[in-house]
C-alpha cells in the first residue's frame, strides 16, 4: 500500500472508532448488565405468566412488582388506580424525569401451548404479552439501579392494571385514564413516556399486502406518529311493541328493524364518509326475542367503532344517530345508543420518536428497526401520551423455529423469551437519551 493512501486508510480507521466509541460506553455496558440479568428476568416473566391476573385482579403480580422495586431501593406507591404501581428512581446527575409505562393484566383465554410456564389459572392467559413488558420494566429498573450514574435525572415507572378494558356494566374508569387521574403524572411530570408491545404480526411500511409479516425477538418496530385507533364501544337498545308471531301488525318487529340498522350502519364506511378515512364499525353481539312465536319487544346490540380522527369520529357518531332515528322512527320504533369513547388514539411524538430511533439502530442494527403502518387496535397508553409527549413502540418476539408466531389475544400467544433483553436495553436507550438530551 502505498504510504499516503495508507495514511488516508488509518486516518479514517482511528477517526470511525472515535465516532463508535462515542456511542458505545455505555450501550456495551447496559449489554452486558442485561445479559447477566438474562436468566432472572427469564424466572420473573414465567413466574408472572404461570400467574396470569384478569383486569382490575392483579393482586399477586402488583405485589411481585413492588418487592422487586423495594429491593432495588425504588420509592414505591401501590394501590393507584387499584392494583397499579408506581416507582420512581433518582439518577445520581440532575436532571428532568421521564416515565415508563407496563402493563401487567392478562386475559380471559385458555392457554392451549404446552410449555414449563404455562398458564395455572384456569381460563386465564397473558395473550398479550403483559407479563413481558412488566418483566423488561423490571429489568430496566434493575438494570439503572446498577448504573445509576447513567442515569441523569429520574425515572417513573408506572405499572398500569386494567389495560384490556373492563366491562360494558363496569361505572367509572380504570387503567391509565384512571392513573392519570390520580396524578400519576404529576410531582414530578415527566418530559416524556415511553411504552412497549409485544408483538409477532406486523404490518411494515411499504406493504399493502395481507400476508404474514413478522416482528421477531431481536427487532423493534415503531410508527412515527399516528400508531393505533380510538377505539370506542357502543351499545344500542331498539324498542319495539310485543305481539302475537301470527299478527305481526299489532306490534312493532325490534328484530326486523334491528336487522335493517345493522345493514344501514354499514352504509356509513361505505357511502357516507371520506373513503381516505380509516373507519371501523363492527357489531359484535345481538340479542333479543323471547320465543319463536312472539315478536320480539327489544334487542340489543354491541359493537365497536375504530377511526383515527377525532372530528372525523364525533361525525361518525352523528351519523349513527341519524341512521338509527330515520329507520327506527320509520317503523314506529325506538332506540337508544349509549357511546362510550374508551380509549384515544396513540400518537408517537415525531420528535421524540426521531431522537430515539438513532440508538435502537445502533444497538440492534438498522436492518432491525423497523417502521410499520398504524393499525386498528386500541390502547391505553394513549392517556398519558396525551399528558406528555410519548412513543410506544413494537416489541418483536416471533420466531419461527420455534413455533411462536401466534397473533395476540388468541390461545396460542407466546413470546421469545430473547424478546426480553431487547425491550430492557430498548427501554434502557430511550430513557437516558431522553434525560441526557438538551432542553
Ligand atoms: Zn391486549
Ligand atoms: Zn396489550
Amino acid at each position: 500500500m502505498k504510504k499516503p493512501l495508507r495514511l488516508a486508510v488509518l486516518l479514517l480507521a482511528s477517526l470511525s472508532a472515535a465516532f463508535a466509541e462515542d456511542a458505545l460506553p455505555r450501550d456495551s455496558l447496559f449489554t452486558r448488565s442485561v445479559t447477566e440479568m438474562f436468566p432472572k428476568l427469564v424466572e420473573i416473566r414465567r413466574d408472572i405468566h404461570r400467574h396470569p391476573e384478569l383486569s382490575n385482579e392483579e393482586v399477586r403480580t402488583a405485589g411481585l412488582v413492588a418487592d422487586h422495586l423495594r429491593k432495588l431501593g425504588l420509592e414505591v406507591k401501590t394501590g393507584v388506580a387499584k392494583h397499579g404501581v408506581v416507582g420512581f428512581l433518582k439518577g445520581t446527575g440532575e436532571g428532568p424525569c421521564v416515565a415508563v409505562r407496563a402493563d401487567m393484566d392478562a386475559l380471559p383465554i385458555k392457554e392451549l401451548r404446552s410449555t414449563p410456564y404455562r398458564s395455572q389459572n384456569p381460563g386465564v392467559m397473558h395473550a398479550c404479552g403483559h407479563d413481558v413488558h412488566t418483566t423488561c420494566a423490571l429489568g430496566l429498573a434493575e438494570l439503572l439501579s446498577r448504573h445509576k450514574d447513567q442515569v441523569r435525572g429520574s425515572v417513573k415507572f408506572l405499572f398500569q392494571p386494567a389495560e384490556e378494558a373492563m366491562p360494558a356494566t363496569f361505572k367509572g374508569d380504570w387503567g391509565a385514564k384512571l392513573m392519570v387521574a390520580e396524578g400519576v403524572m404529576d410531582h414530578p411530570r415527566p418530559v416524556a413516556v415511553f411504552g412497549l408491545h409485544t408483538t409477532a404480526l406486523v404490518q411494515p411500511a411499504g406493504t399493502t399486502d395481507d400476508g404474514v409479516h413478522y416482528l421477531t425477538a431481536g427487532q423493534v418496530g415503531f410508527t412515527p406518529g399516528i400508531d393505533n385507533a380510538n377505539s370506542d364501544r357502543f351499545h344500542i337498545t331498539i324498542q319495539g311493541k310485543m305481539a302475537h308471531g301470527s299478527a305481526p301488525h299489532k306490534g312493532v318487529d325490534a328484530i326486523a328493524v334491528a336487522a335493517e340498522a345493522v345493514m344501514a350502519l354499514q352504509m356509513i364506511k361505505s357511502r357516507q364518509t371520506n373513503t381516505r378515512q380509516p373507519l371501523v364499525i363492527s357489531i359484535g353481539t345481538i340479542r333479543g326475542g323471547d320465543r319463536e312465536n312472539i315478536i320480539a319487544e327489544k334487542v340489543e346490540l354491541g359493537g365497536t367503532v375504530r377511526t383515527y380522527d377525532a372530528a372525523f369520529r364525533d361525525g361518525v357518531i352523528e351519523q349513527m344517530h341519524r341512521i338509527l332515528k330515520g329507520i327506527t322512527e320509520a317503523h314506529g320504533a325506538s332506540y337508544q345508543m349509549d357511546y362510550r369513547k374508551t380509549y384515544p388514539s396513540i400518537i408517537n411524538d415525531r420528535k421524540l420518536v426521531e431522537a430515539t430511533l438513532p440508538a435502537f439502530r445502533r444497538l440492534f442494527g438498522a436492518g432491525n428497526v423497523k417502521e410499520l403502518i398504524p393499525g386498528m387496535g386500541g390502547e391505553d397508553f394513549s392517556f398519558f401520551a396525551q399528558v406528555v409527549p410519548g412513543f410506544y413502540f413494537r416489541l418483536g418476539v416471533a420466531n419461527e423455529e420455534k413455533g411462536i408466531t401466534a397473533g395476540g389475544h388468541t390461545p396460542l400467544y407466546d413470546c421469545d423469551e430473547e424478546a426480553i433483553k431487547t425491550g430492557v436495553l430498548a427501554l434502557a436507550a430511550a430513557v437516558c437519551d431522553r434525560l441526557n438530551a438538551a432542553e
